[in-house]
């Protein structure tokens, strides 16, 4: 398939919201304590993994931001490598991250009670930031502005929890999904696929009621925005 690099869908906090990026990532460097400002942001995240899915990825992320704002027109738009599509991979690398992490994590808690730990705390959760920036800018220039996106642990984790979300029936009423009004009036030219900045295929895959009900779709926006008929909303 051919992808199309259009205009991504912006909401005012997506414009900016890379920001936190340089503050995250690079100021927790030098001065750690601003890391902990990941704290707050990974449990709005799973929050709103648990109610809207992958929301966050599509409206909310700052590194979403970076590749659909900045990186969009600057990178190539090829597909997604195979082996990062693939899930056994990407649960895997999941698995080992979060490992990864939580060892860190237990080394600065080794610190609780001293006046070290809030910067030793501070100093995991910026190295956390600052590797996905990295790799992602990488595979945004060798692949794809989205190729990160893929594999991110946060939205697989924003995944297993929209699982659990689901199966428990708790975001029945706060679980916004692309819905196609008429799927007879379909005209299957592919275009939603073409511009899903996911390499997802809507078009194939709306369920009787003609709701796109897949745990990757980050409810962007962007093939409501593109279809040529109007026929897509997300709600
Ligand atoms: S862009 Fe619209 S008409 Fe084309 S395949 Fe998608 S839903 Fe159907
Ligand atoms: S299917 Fe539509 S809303 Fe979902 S990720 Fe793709 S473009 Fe965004």
């Amino acid at each position: 398939m051919k992808y199309k690099a259009v205009q991504r869908v912006f909401s005012p906090v997506k414009q900016w919201s890379w920001l936190f990026i340089p503050v995250i990532a690079f100021g927790g460097l030098f001065w750690h304590r601003l890391g902990l400002l990941l704290i707050p942001m990974m449990l709005a995240l799973l929050i709103m993994g648990l109610l809207k899915g992958k929301y966050w990825c599509g409206n909310v992320c700052p590194h979403a931001s970076l590749f659909d704002g900045i990186l969009l027109n600057r990178a190539p738009l090829k597909r997604f490598p195979a082996l990062l599509r693939n899930r056994f991979f990407r649960f895997g690398f999941f698995v080992f991250y979060m490992l990864m992490f939580s060892q860190r994590i237990a080394s600065a808690v080794e610190y609780w009670g001293t006046l070290d730990f809030l910067d030793r705390l501070g100093f995991v959760f910026s190295l956390n930031y600052l590797v996905p920036t990295t790799v992602g800018i990488v595979l945004a220039f060798s692949y794809n502005p989205r190729a990160w996106c893929t594999v991110c642990p946060m939205g697989v984790m924003q995944e297993l929890i929209y699982g659990v979300g689901r199966k428990l029936g708790i975001n029945k009423a706060t679980d916004r999904l692309v819905t196609i009004s008429d799927s007879e009036a379909c005209r299957h030219c592919g275009r939603c696929s073409q511009v899903c900045p996911m390499q997802l295929e809507p078009h194939k895959a709306f369920d009787s009621e003609g709701k796109y009900a897949s745990a990757a779709c980050i409810r962007c926006g962007v093939c409501v925005k593109n279809c040529p008929f109007d026929l897509l909303r997300v709600h």
